[in-house]
């Protein structure tokens, strides 16, 4: 009997948090926390799950290997986890072909009493007038609802910027950040921030980068390459969301379709997700559908 996504709506496995972190619910009432750094699946982890071994037995040896999402697209691209056998070719392929974008917030923090910036705005524009995206978008969190009194600013740098900044160590940054604050407020209105933060998701191992991207000329049949399970691992996150990618409802609702897929293995019924061996150039539109990860409709008619 098929499984059909929303047929096992009921025995949904959810992240919470992402992949580190996955909370099965309702039939199996545990959690399952990933506390150690995963850098290797070995090939038990990827056959085909036997579907007459009882749930218990599945819960305790296998279930962690089944549910592990490796839901990273920046980690997985690179081989920070170590597959023993290699993935196929048609999933190395899916894992290569899309991208991750990095995004960058910047935060400084002043003394409370020598706010310079108006904290009834919210947002400061800055146009630099040689370097394109160089610190253009500010944001002050000191302000009403916010964390009024907080002294509190922050910048936002993407993509080329985000990655030269995030090499970048902290004094150089803060050093650029404070000369463009200067010329938007005047040299003698900025003091020296009491404290001054950035992450850097491009260089953390367990991200390598913010969140993923379909590049030019992309299908919805190599995406689904990149969401398919191979045997009894299943992939989940924002990555392999079609509609919702590079969000975080994409990786809630990725981590309830993956469970509900794992659900119905634990029950006895194992599907495994559509995935593409050949690629046919474009994607048919009778391919818009639940088999390649495409909930709704994409010729939204406002019910005309
Ligand atoms: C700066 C920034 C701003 C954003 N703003 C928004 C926004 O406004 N709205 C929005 O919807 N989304 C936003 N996003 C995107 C959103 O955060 C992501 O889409 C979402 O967190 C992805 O969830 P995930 O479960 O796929 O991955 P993650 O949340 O990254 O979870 C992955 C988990 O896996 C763990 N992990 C990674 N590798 C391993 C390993 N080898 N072994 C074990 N554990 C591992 C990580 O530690 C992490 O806990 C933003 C992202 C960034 C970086």
């Amino acid at each position: 009997m098929p499984l059909s996504r929303e047929k096992h709506q009921p025995f949904w496995l959810s992240t919470t948090g992402g992949c580190g972190s996955i909370q099965l619910s309702r039939t199996l009432r545990g959690v399952i926390k990933v506390s150690r750094f995963i850098t290797r699946m070995a090939a038990a982890s990827m056959q085909t799950m036997p579907s007459a071994l009882s749930r218990e037995y599945l819960v305790e040896r296998q279930c962690r290997n089944v549910v592990t999402e490796l839901c990273r697209l920046g980690v997985l691209q690179n081989d920070a986890v170590t597959f023993d056998p290699e993935l196929p070719t048609w999933k190395q392929e899916g894992i290569a072909t899309f991208s991750m974008a990095t995004y960058t917030k910047i935060f400084l923090q002043f003394p409370a009493d020598k706010v310079f910036w108006n904290t009834s705005y919210q947002f400061f524009l800055y146009a630099d007038p040689k370097e394109r995206g160089y610190y253009p978008i500010w944001q002050s969190i000191d302000g009403p609802g916010f964390l009024e009194g907080s002294g509190i600013l922050f910048v936002t740098v993407v993509q080329e910027q985000s990655h030269r900044v995030e090499k970048q160590t902290d004094e150089q940054t803060k050093e650029e950040v404070l000369a463009v604050l200067r010329d938007m407020f005047g040299a003698e209105n900025v003091p020296e921030p009491t404290a001054f933060m950035y992450p850097r998701w491009s260089l953390e191992p367990w991200a390598y980068g913010s969140y993923s991207n379909w590049p030019p000329g992309t299908t919805l049949e190599m995406h689904q390459n990149l969401r398919a399970n191979v045997g009894r691992l299943y992939f989940a996150g924002e990555a392999t969301s079609s509609e919702y990618y590079g969000f975080l409802q994409g990786a809630w609702f990725e981590g309830q379709a993956a469970g509900s897929l794992i659900a119905g293995c634990l029950a006895g019924y194992c599907t495994g997700e559509t995935k593409y061996e050949a690629l046919h150039g474009t994607t048919n539109y009778s391919e818009f559908d639940l088999a390649n990860g495409w909930q709704v409709t994409s010729f939204q008619t406002n019910g005309l």
